[in-house]
């Protein structure tokens, strides 16, 4: 339908038909936790950026594990233990494929993003940090990319900088120059922010770090489930993720690092499967990517995530990307309708989030009433309290939308808001 006729119809451009191939039902379909009903109303997920929900192949690869290769890995010459470690070495070369990195061995299982920051933080930052030295972050940044920055600066009596955004929640890049310099040690920024939904521009971000010899860590915790990631194309140092974001359990994660830099960090923890030798004088340590891998890890929930990546792989990434962002228009436009709703993050490039006040009513109370309509959503600063003191709020509602989200659930959502404005308003 194009424009004229829809307005010939009578219809606002706000029930203009999403125009997409997508096919979100037979997308929907493979995600069983949807099939319910909360307080007698169907799920309507809107809480993805907090975690993302897990396909039945998913489930299913995760249970065969279980049920048939539950074992340790790298040490047993014996069957099971085998076929453990061929399906989590098996999960590594399917992560490097995915992100397209040179070798799997630049890719480190960690149990999540805020594990993967910290590694880093420890493996880079206490052996390449000193006195005098900056960290530069961004002001959007979530916690877990601020507090190991914070604590290794207080350590080394380094100094953080902090990128300044603009009200509509995008980054300054001429401030970020100026920040720039030589006692810059390294930039840390997310690539999708979990509280405002901008998609930062890492290309730039990342070339003027390297103009200026500076190593770039990427916190894609939001990036990797909602764009193609290509850590060559992007030329970071460092690119961490979270499983449980992707569609896969809680507990997978991966660091992405060059090589270059991997070998010349510092491990993380000691411990087993991490060393080559060990006597009471001196141990040395194991090639990556075990040298990072210290312990049993979590081999069933990485194999997951292994199976997740085989998941997203098997659909059109591109036309799930263009649907998203279709719905994300939709509801941008039905929820900023509402009179006593201000958006909290504006940014023109923006990707699946959509955070908001409501003039006289808490955050929260706006997520319990939209959860007695079966719809959940997110209250709270998002673990990015320095985002909410840019924007003078306590906290704010956040929904946030997978390609498994459907048009009519924003409706509900939109209705729910609407009557939280009568009630409440
Ligand atoms: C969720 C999130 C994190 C932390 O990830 P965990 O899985 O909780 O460790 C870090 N950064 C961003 C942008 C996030 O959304």
């Amino acid at each position: 339908m194009t424009m004229a006729e829809m307005l010939a119809l009578g219809m606002s451009k706000n029930e203009q038909p999403i125009e997409t191939s997508w096919d979100v039902e037979r997308v929907r379909a493979d995600f069983p936790v949807l099939r319910q009903t909360v307080n007698g109303k169907p799920l309507v997920y809107l809480d993805n950026a907090a975690s993302s929900q897990v396909p039945q192949v998913v489930i299913d690869r995760g249970s065969r594990y279980l049920q048939e290769e539950h074992s340790n890995i790298h040490r047993g010459v014996h069957y099971l233990s085998q076929r453990a470690t061929s399906a989590y070495d098996g999960a590594r070369e399917k992560v490097r494929r995915f992100i397209n990195a040179r070798e799997s061995k630049e890719c480190i299982f960690v149990r999540g993003c805020t594990e993967g920051i910290n590694l880093v933080m420890h493996g880079y930052g206490r052996k390449f940090v000193g006195e005098g030295d900056e960290i530069i972050i961004s002001e959007m940044e979530h916690h877990s990319n601020i507090v190991p920055w914070q604590m290794l600066c207080e350590e080394k009596g380094a100094r953080l900088r902090v990128i300044p955004m603009d009200d509509a929640g995008e980054l300054l890049l001429d401030e970020y120059d100026a920040l720039l310099n030589e006692r810059t040690k390294l930039v840390a920024v997310m690539h999708i922010s979990n509280s405002l939904g901008t998609i930062n521009p890492l290309k730039e971000i990342i070339s003027r770090a390297h103009k200026m010899g500076v190593p770039v860590l990427i916190d894609g915790a939001q990036g990797a489930p909602h764009l193609k990631v290509d850590v060559q194309d992007l030329d970071c140092d460092f690119y961490i993720m979270s499983g449980h974001k992707m569609f896969a359990p809680t507990g997978s994660g991966v660091v992405y690092g060059k090589a270059e830099w991997l070998e010349r960090m510092n491990p993380f923890m000691g411990g087993g499967d991490m060393i080559r030798t060990v006597t009471f004088e001196k141990t040395t340590y194991a090639g990556l990517p075990n040298k990072f891998e210290a312990g049993t890890p979590a081999i069933a929930a990485q194999i997951g995530l292994g199976a997740a990546i085989d998941y997203l792989e098997g659909l059109d990434r591109e036309e799930a990307h263009r649907y998203e962002q279709e719905l994300l228009r939709y509801a941008t436009e039905k929820l900023s309708a509402i009179e006593s709703v201000r958006l909290i993050g504006t940014a023109r490039e923006k990707a699946s989030v959509l955070a908001f006040v409501i003039e006289g009513v808490h955050p929260h109370d706006v997520g319990t009433i939209l959860d007695y309509e079966g719809v959940a959503i997110r209250a709270g600063h998002h673990c990015a309290q320095p985002v909410m003191q840019h924007f003078k709020v306590p906290a704010t509602s956040r929904a946030s939308f997978a390609f498994y989200n459907t048009k009519e659930e924003v409706d509900i959502f939109v209705r729910a808001v609407e009557q939280v404005v009568e009630v409440l308003g």
